[in-house]
């Protein structure tokens, strides 16, 4: 039997698309200048080979131009045009993209920095205008063309007037209705911040006329009406620059232009991997604590760029939930994007990034803590309860990454110390890493239960955190030693002398221990001579996994 060609329903199509494919209408912008940009990029890679071809950089930009009163707006590029056929073909047929069919047929010659792919991109200007036209002549070509449509009802071509090789496109802005309002893609300020948001970095200038008032010069308290050319975007990305013509001010003007955040980081990591993944990224350790950050509200995540142009705001998958906390962007060539850009189909590239990033991070935290211990601990003061608790949540798998970031109190220093520094001094005698958990350290302190351990010489950590215990039963160890609570039943410090002395205390008092089990009954388990007290008449001690401030926290929490 012969097979058929499926039939599509091109109006329906064209309809399902435009509303479907986007969540946002303002990136029809992104999308046209994206186009502009492409148009620019294959003049400039022909001219690699064509030595008839000069390129001139200041030949080539970008033009919108808003008309409130026609309701228009224009994007024009002096890129390299199409001709009758590529009208057809390219505006003609969905999904059919020439800048794919280009990248493909200039594989050889590198043209990598185009954009486009899937040949949707130009239909979203539908969502915005009810009427488009695109006026377009070719490189090299005599006639220029002219492409007119509503929309779903098709499209029709003629020749038209135009002098310079580029393209021309204008959008005719839907009216208002009762319940949408097109008219900001008429406002300069809307339109420039579009701009800076999703295609700050397009290589080519995007100009913008620009009018407004200002004060008249030499004439005190008059103002006058300007209208001037402005360029809107910044063109070249910080990431692209080279680390060493970067200043700290440059990234922490970064920062604070891209509004991660209202502090200055802490640090910056700036990483341009060249290798089995290749991509450019720069991350922030925020100082300060984000008000929301230990809710559910706050929502983690990098800025993603595809060759400079932002395909995501927060991008959570590169990220682990520990490093929620850091900020920043990735920019890759690398991605495979589905149609609407917004989201990244589940490949492998961002899964290496991700990982990238995630040791990165760690190595930067590490470098942070051996270098700047001060800054170490702010950063520790405001995000270590997420690594605590990202080594509780994942069950310790992640104790490779996160067991040397961890910062507790210690007995001995008075102060933060890692589980580094705990095991390197440890003397050799001793088994445990001793902890003693409680509501502050003033309170761990007069726990009857460190008394013997710290009688001993011993260092005791002191968690004064909910998670810090319930962290640390999932580390089990650190560098082969256990950790132990003070208040556990066997503290493995014993000697032959104390056994004996707690047997006698034992079997001398078994009458008044029996006593007061009784008094006590149902409230304790059992009343027993105890070899770790000193100057403490009796203490509580658990027998069991959990320690009494863990039994507390989990007896607070709702079921
Ligand atoms: P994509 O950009 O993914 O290819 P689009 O729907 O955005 O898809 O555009 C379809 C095709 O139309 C492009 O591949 C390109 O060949 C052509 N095109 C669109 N805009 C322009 C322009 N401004 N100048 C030249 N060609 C363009
Ligand atoms: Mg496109």
């Amino acid at each position: 039997m012969a097979q058929k060609e499926f039939k599509a329903e091109s109006k329906r199509l064209l309809e399902m698309m435009i509303n479907s494919i986007y969540t946002q209408r303002e990136i029809f912008l992104r999308e046209l200048i994206s186009n502009a940009s492409d148009a620019i990029d294959k003049i400039y890679y022909k001219a690699l080979t064509d030595d008839q071809l000069v390129f001139n950089k200041e030949d080539y930009y970008v033009q919108v131009t808003a008309d409130k009163n026609n309701r228009t707006l224009t994007i024009t590029d002096t890129g390299i045009g199409m001709n009758q056929e590529e009208l057809e073909n390219n505006l003609g047929t969905i999904a059919k993209s020439g800048s794919l069919a280009f990248k493909h047929e200039n594989e050889a010659k590198d043209g990598h920095n185009i954009i486009g792919q899937f040949g949707v991109g130009f239909y979203s200007a539908f969502m915005v205008a009810d009427h488009v036209t695109v006026t377009t002549k070719a490189l090299g070509a005599s006639e220029a063309y002219r492409w007119e449509s509503s929309g779903a009802d098709g499209y029709v071509i003629e020749t038209a007037e135009k002098d310079s090789v580029g393209t021309e496109i204008v959008l005719k802005i839907k009216e208002n209705t009762e319940d949408d309002s097109y008219d900001e893609f008429l406002e300069e300020y809307r339109l420039k911040a579009i701009i800076k948001k999703y295609s700050d970095f397009i290589r080519y200038p995007i100009k913008m006329e620009v009018s407004g008032q200002r004060p008249k010069e030499g004439a005190e308290g008059e103002f006058e009406e300007f209208t001037e050319e402005q360029v809107v975007n910044s063109m070249v990305p910080i990431w692209r620059k080279n680390k060493d013509e970067l200043t700290d001010e440059d990234y922490d003007n970064f920062y604070a232009e891209k509004r991660y955040g209202f502090d200055k980081p802490l640090k910056h990591i700036h990483v341009k991997a060249d290798g089995a993944v290749v991509y450019n990224a720069i991350l922030f350790i925020p100082e300060n604590t984000p008000f929301d950050y230990y809710t559910k509200e706050y929502e983690k995540g990098l800025e993603l760029y595809s060759n400079g142009v932002l395909i995501m705001d927060k991008c959570g998958d590169l990220l682990p939930d520990y490093f929620s906390f850091v900020k920043g962007m990735v920019d890759s060539e690398d991605l495979s994007l589905n149609i609407s850009r917004e989201m990244l189909q589940h490949d492998r590239q961002l899964t290496m990034i991700a990982k990238n990033i995630k040791s990165k991070v760690k190595s930067a935290l590490l470098s942070l803590l051996k270098e700047e211990r001060e800054n170490y601990e702010k950063f520790y003061g405001a995000f270590g309860r997420q690594l605590k608790f990202g080594v509780y949540n994942d069950y310790g798998q992640n104790k490779d990454v996160l067991q040397d970031l961890l910062l507790f109190h210690s007995s001995k220093e008075k102060k933060l110390v890692t589980l580094d520094e705990y095991v390197s001094r440890m003397p050799e005698d001793q088994k445990y890493i001793y902890y003693a958990a409680g509501e502050s350290i003033d309170r761990i302190e007069k726990l009857p239960q460190t008394e013997l351990v710290a009688d001993k010489g011993y260092e005791i950590l002191y968690f004064t955190d909910d998670v810090d215990e319930f962290a640390i039963k999932m580390l089990v160890n650190y560098k082969e030693k256990e950790f132990k609570s003070v208040s556990s039943g066997d503290l493995g410090i014993d000697s032959e002398e104390d056994n004996k002395a707690e047997e006698a205390a034992e079997s001398d008092n078994k009458d008044l221990f029996e006593a007061m089990s009784g008094m006590l009954s149902g409230k304790v388990k059992s009343v027993k001579a105890s070899k770790r007290l000193r100057s403490h008449p009796v203490c509580l001690s658990t027998d069991g996994d959990l320690s009494i401030e863990m039994e507390k926290i989990l007896s607070q929490m709702p079921n």
